[in-house]
């Protein structure tokens, strides 16, 4: 422990205990709607890492921001229990997975409470419990009944390290790799349950515009994971075939197109390969949706196409996709990009059908064929070579031609693709399905859940394929004997709704309890990784609105803010077991306690800003804690008897002054900003005492304030204190100070103090001055003041031109004019000021501060008491100063 240091182990022992024996952060089921604070739920891997730290202290300041407002706050926890990698390390571990997440769980439960997060702990939710997943179960059946459940023999993405199968969004980047071991992933067949999202695109996507509380980085990529996209659909005849339709975006192209493209799974492929080797031999060996060059093989075939009547080549081609649009296409390769690279490889024309409009346009004149030999040219514009159409321009172009061509119709297309929830892993919710020879598919009845998982089986295929007895079941429709589903359900399926589940925790007749959701719902502060963008913050909105139009929630959006947490970094670099680079949270708390580690993250930056970790940083964090607790004890036993005068006054307005703007910071979630204010009141404080004999009040006053305005964030310390400046009860329960003070004047005031002290040590450093005897500050002229205003407000061209109608100004002459100048150049930067009287009053409270740092007596002065050219330099939120050696 250095000097600064205290005993940090056993403050935040005591605390935690004496949080937990007044049970501080229930939630009783009687409030009334309480602020829904919740940091999403960890996966319980094994221990805490510094970005669970972080997101859960944002969440727990924040909490405990709005208890002390006076806000009811519900602020749970729990666990995300399922998943592969507890199967995994229960393999690694030779044990099994529920032993190994209990173990994980209660490991990390005691860091949480070593962190001094302020949990309900009575409504922990733990969702590889049957109690929890058997309402995983039940939301499948009503899924099911109201359509949303299918089953499909699908291609799925495979991913042969795992030996599992990973979802869209679980396949990331370009060289598409496994999310969870960075492994190039497969396909194959498999039948599989689908949840129909796509049902829901359009909602969710047209919500998104009203989502005001998240990030905007957020909303668009859910907007481009939805992919909306207009086109049209037409059909082109293929001898033999019958019509085959293709959707396009760009229909204004189609005298362009100069082949017809077909999926490898187009039902017209497949037979073409039956009876074609070399079809085959490219369907089965050669195509690859993923390759970054298109591929194809040209077919006897041709389509025709439905504007020209020229007949097209037909190939095969594994740029089109079965699942988007119709899995055929018309190539348009002067339009295109991928077309005109798989042109350019098999030598076919390249037409330029679109040239770009020219800037001086009559909007007939059909303008001149663009080059699109080397490249395609792919925007909008006007048509050319286009026969009828030539001369019109693009949207106008596919408005006519989806009228005119018979077979054209306005399409909608999606990036979003039904969600496979079907994994063949052990770890996971058993899809409550049973197989019936007579029945089919059947869902187990809701009386019957749940359906729970049998004893661990570590094979490498499926486990609940193997559970032999476990399989054997009756059919609930025919009762003769039936097989269990095998699959169980993606994990993102026990998150879609948990928090939900928080409402009523132990309900054990429905997965929530309706009128209390409808009360307590949305999650008003939602805080977690920007990673879960588009997987899970996509799904938990989908079951929200499956469950407005099927459970009679009242809300169709489940997290009103959103606040995706930056990274904690080492030297630039995200910390990660791999690479070598983590700095474990226990450490820090061991050696500097909970409050420090606590602290120290959040003064670093902005939630939302990626920063590095630095030892240096927790040290001096750590300093500040044990020196506030140091100035709180002398004050306490010191008693001051100083006298409520002008200083006192100075450091009662930066009391204010700092509750204001800390304040208005904590409501929008900017700590470091809130937390740099206490500290400077912190430092006030520490000067005041140190240099004049205080007035008590004063000094306990704003110590009571900044111990208030740390509590959310280091709770520990600040009971504490808070107890020693003698206060009764917790910290956490007491009222946030308020001050009757506006933030925006307060802030001007600071600036003003701030900047004048700056301009003094620079004069004194420049001018080489080693003992000033006297100091002048000298506040500017009303009309600079006026001309200030002026300037801000008028949008006038000649700004000189607009002040001198203003005849106090005009008769300052020269003055006027050189200042008026100054204005003009800084133009885009101005910005409002104090008054010259409130400056006045502001720089004389603060004189004593510029007093003992320079060691000289220091004048405020009215600019009617100097003369021009010392006037000269003054100007408003910049006085002028004097320095006598
Ligand atoms: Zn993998
Ligand atoms: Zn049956």
């Amino acid at each position: 422990m250095s000097d600064a240091g205290y005993d940090h182990a056993a403050v935040e022992r005591r605390w935690q205990d004496a949080w937990e024996a007044a049970d501080v952060y229930r939630t009783p089921d009687d409030v009334e709607d309480p602020t829904y604070v919740l940091g999403m739920y960890p996966y319980p891997s094994g221990k805490l890492h510094m970005g669970h730290v972080r997101n859960y202290t944002i969440t727990d300041a924040y909490a405990r921001y709005r208890r002390m407002c006076g806000d009811e706050v519900l602020h749970p926890m729990g666990w995300d229990a399922f998943g592969l990698p507890a199967e995994n390390a229960a393999k690694e571990r030779d044990t099994n997975p529920r032993d190994w997440t209990v173990e994980c769980i209660e490991t990390m439960r005691d860091q949480m409470d070593a962190m001094g997060f302020g949990y309900d702990w009575e409504r922990e939710v733990t969702t590889c419990n049957p109690e929890y997943y058997r309402w995983n179960q039940w939301l499948f059946n009503r899924f099911y009944e109201a359509g949303l459940v299918e089953r499909r023999d699908a291609e799925v993405n495979w991913c042969e390290d795992c030996n599992t199968v990973l979802a869209d969004e679980q396949v990331e980047g370009e060289a598409e790799l496994c999310w969870r071991c960075d492994q190039p992933v497969d396909t194959r067949e498999l039948e599989q349950w689908f949840l129909r999202i796509t049902d829901y695109a359009d909602e969710l996507l047209e919500a998104i515009d009203d989502l005001e509380g998240w990030p905007n980085s957020v909303r668009q990529m859910q907007r481009n994971w939805i992919g909306r996209q207009y086109g049209a659909e037409v059909d082109f005849q293929i001898d033999g075939h019958g019509s085959v339709r293709a959707f396009t975006t760009r229909l204004d192209t189609i005298h362009g197109a100069t082949f017809f493209a077909l999926a490898p799974d187009h039902p017209i492929s497949e037979r073409l390969a039956e009876q074609d080797d070399e079809i085959h031999h490219f369907i089965a060996h050669e195509a690859d949706p993923d390759g970054d060059e298109p591929n194809g093989v040209r077919t006897d075939l041709t389509a025709t196409n439905p504007a020209t009547g020229e007949e097209l080549p037909v190939f095969v081609a594994d740029f089109v996709l079965s699942d988007v649009g119709t899995g055929a296409l018309m190539a348009v390769p002067g339009h295109d990009e991928r077309d005109h690279a798989f042109a350019q490889k098999h030598d076919l024309p390249i037409e330029p059908v679109i040239a770009p409009e020219p800037d001086d346009w009559d909007g007939e004149t059909v303008p001149e064929a663009p080059d699109v030999s080397e490249a395609a040219f792919t925007d909008d514009g006007v048509l050319v070579n286009s026969g009828e159409y030539s001369g019109l321009d693009s949207e106008v172009a596919r408005e006519r031609l989806t009228e005119e061509i018979e077979s054209a119709e306005d399409a909608v297309q999606y990036q979003l693709r039904d969600w496979g929830i079907s994994r063949q892993r052990y770890w996971g919710t058993p899809i409550p399905v049973v197989h019936c020879e007579t029945c089919g598919p059947t869902p187990v009845p809701d009386e019957d859940l749940p359906v729970e998982l049998p004893a661990f089986i570590n094979t490498t295929g499926n486990p609940l394929d193997e559970a032999e007895e476990w399989k054997q079941t009756t059919c609930p429709e025919c009762g003769s004997e039936a097989t269990r589903e095998t699959d169980t359900m993606d994990t993102f399926v026990d998150s879609s709704w948990y928090f939900l589940r928080y409402v009523s925790p132990d309900l054990e007749t429905a997965p929530f309890d309706r009128e209390r959701a409808n009360e307590w719902l949305p999650v008003d502060q939602y805080v977690g990784g920007i990673e879960h963008a588009v997987m899970h913050l996509l799904y938990s909105r989908f079951f929200t609105k499956v469950l407005a139009d099927h459970e009679g929630l009242d809300h169709r959006e489940p997290f009103a803010n959103l606040l995706a947490q930056g990274m904690v970094q080492l030297e630039g670099e995200k910390m990660s077991k791999s690479k070598g680079n983590v700095v474990s949270p226990q450490r820090i708390v061991e050696e500097y306690g909970a409050d420090t580690a606590r602290l120290f993250m959040m003064q670093a930056a902005q939630p939302e800003r990626d920063f590095d970790w630095s030892e240096e940083g927790v040290r001096s964090t750590n300093a500040f804690l044990g020196g506030l607790k140091q100035l709180v004890e002398s004050v306490t036993v010191s008693e001051p008897v100083g006298e409520a005068d002008p200083i006192a006054a100075y450091v009662d307005g930066e009391i204010d002054a700092t509750i204001a703007i800390a304040g208005e910071e904590y409501e929008q979630l900017r700590f470091n900003r809130a937390l740099r204010e206490t500290q400077d009141l912190v430092g006030t404080l520490r000067q005041y005492v140190d240099a004049t004999e205080p007035h008590a009040e004063t000094v306990e006053r704003g110590l009571a304030a900044a111990v208030r305005l740390l509590a959310p964030v280091a709770p520990h310390i600040a009971e504490e204190l808070w107890e020693t400046l003698g206060h009764e009860g917790f910290v956490v329960d007491a009222a946030w100070p308020t001050a009757e003070v506006d933030a925006g004047q307060v802030r001007k005031r600071r600036t003003l103090v701030e900047n004048t002290r700056e301009d003094v040590r620079q004069i004194i450093d420049v001018a080489g001055i080693e003992d000033p005897q006297r100091i002048e500050v000298v506040v500017a002229p009303q009309w600079k003041y006026d001309a200030l205003e002026i300037a801000i407000e008028s949008d006038a061209d000649n700004l000189i031109g607009e002040l001198m109608q203003e005849s106090h100004i005009r008769e300052q002459g020269d003055a006027a004019a050189s200042y008026g100048q100054d204005l003009q150049a800084e133009r885009e930067a101005l910005s409002h000021t104090l008054g010259p009287d409130e400056e006045y009053a502001a720089l004389e409270a603060a004189a004593w501060l510029i007093e003992r740092e320079f060691d000289a007596p220091v004048t405020v002065v009215h600019a009617t008491e100097v003369d021009e050219r010392v006037l000269k330099n003054a100007e408003p939120g910049r006085p002028a100063i004097e320095i006598e050696d």
